[in-house]
């Protein structure tokens, strides 16, 4: 071992550094982001309040302007919200804030970044497999496993599953645990579906939001949080001062003043889920999970290795989920009609190769 890897943390040692492999002039399809070109009147809007701003001072370490739009979009206090450098960083503040030298319980297979940060925070995560796959997340099974946790996250519409969390699952935690309850709502426009109305009765409840997928603004880093007052104040703590810098402020807050641009698109990605799914389906041996966010989760008789490969041969790139709790799966990204058809027939060689 070398000096250097001796002084490390002992939990750091098994953690593969992040890296996302990157392939110019592909078909993307593999970090669900949204496939349209972003709406060129908000590019406007956005490079028109750039004019006026001052690069020279520190970003408003409260977006108090974004949270006062979020406020709105949200139909909550802007006491209500944080801002993050996307949900990737309040997913750590999270457990900087309850998790070190906790347990924090994690129903797998679900968004990878819940473990990492779990393990980069010293906390001591706790992987719950489903029983099945296509079942959800066993609510006895759950609470049994929160008892004396710190901290749940949960995460709906699930990535990659694409399933919904029942509502009485959730409302089950809350009320048979102590724990803090986090809902990772990074899909919630796709879905519609939200645990915003139990935010009142629960104090312990904290929903995570996003700009990075149905508002299409990935690159700028945006996700925020919603909870009670007391749970703000608490993740404030940990918060780096200025987070979230001034250009992705004021670009968050001008799609949210123009979100009736994003909604036909939200739609229409809906509408092409609905026939990725179907076409999915129709090729021979494909497994397809259906799904309530903007990807969808198949497998295949062939190894995911095989199938990821092929597909990149021939210009599309999705993402390989192949493990221990889903083998043989794969997780494609909703796209344009005409990515999605290339991805249809590039799949369906592979397949039959
Ligand atoms: C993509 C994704 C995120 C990441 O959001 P950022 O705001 O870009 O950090 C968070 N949670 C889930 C479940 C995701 O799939």
């Amino acid at each position: 071992m070398s000096e250097v890897t001796a002084l490390l943390r002992e939990t750091l040692r098994e953690l593969v550094p992040y890296r996302v492999p990157v392939h110019k002039g592909v078909v993307k399809l593999d970090a669900n982001e949204n496939p349209y070109d972003f709406p060129p009147a908000v590019r406007e809007a956005i490079l028109g309040a750039v004019e006026t701003a001052l690069f020279t001072r520190y970003p408003d370490a409260a977006a108090e302007e974004l949270r006062e739009a979020l406020a709105g979009y949200a139909s909550v206090g802007p006491e209500q919200i944080m801002v993050g450098n996307g949900s990737d960083e309040l997913i750590l503040d999270l457990l900087l804030a309850f998790g070190t030298g906790r347990r924090v319980v994690i129903p797998v297979p679900t968004f990878g970044m819940y473990r990492l940060h779990a393990v980069i925070a010293g906390a001591e995560p706790v992987l719950l497999p489903r029983r099945e796959l296509g079942l959800p997340v066993d609510a006895e099974t759950l609470v049994r496993a929160a008892e004396g946790a710190a901290m749940v996250i949960l995460c709906s519409p699930n990535n990659p599953t694409g399933d919904l969390l029942p509502w009485d699952t959730l409302v089950a935690v809350l009320e048979r645990t102590g724990a803090v309850v986090v809902v990772d709502e990074a899909y919630y426009e796709f879905a519609g579906d939200t645990a915003l109305p139990l935010l009142d009765r629960y104090p312990r409840l904290v929903l995570l939001r996003t700009f990075s997928k149905a508002f299409g603004l990935a690159g700028l880093r945006v996700g925020y949080m919603l909870g009670a007052p007391e749970m703000i104040g608490a993740v404030w703590r940990v918060k780096q001062p200025f987070n979230v810098n001034t250009f992705s402020q004021l670009a968050a807050v001008q799609v949210l003043r123009h979100r009736e641009l994003f909604a036909g698109r939200i739609a229409e990605i809906g509408a092409e889920r609905e026939r990725l799914y179907e076409a999915l389906r129709e090729v021979p041996g494909v497994c397809a999970l259906p799904s309530r966010a903007n990807f969808i989760l198949f497998n295949t008789p062939r190894p995911a290795r095989d199938v990821y490969d092929g597909l990149l041969a021939r210009g599309v790139l999705i993402r390989s989920m192949d493990g221990p709790h889903l083998p043989r799966f794969l997780r494609v990204t909703v796209g344009r009609p005409e990515e999605n058809r290339l991805f249809i027939t590039a799949l369906r060689e592979v397949c039959s190769a």
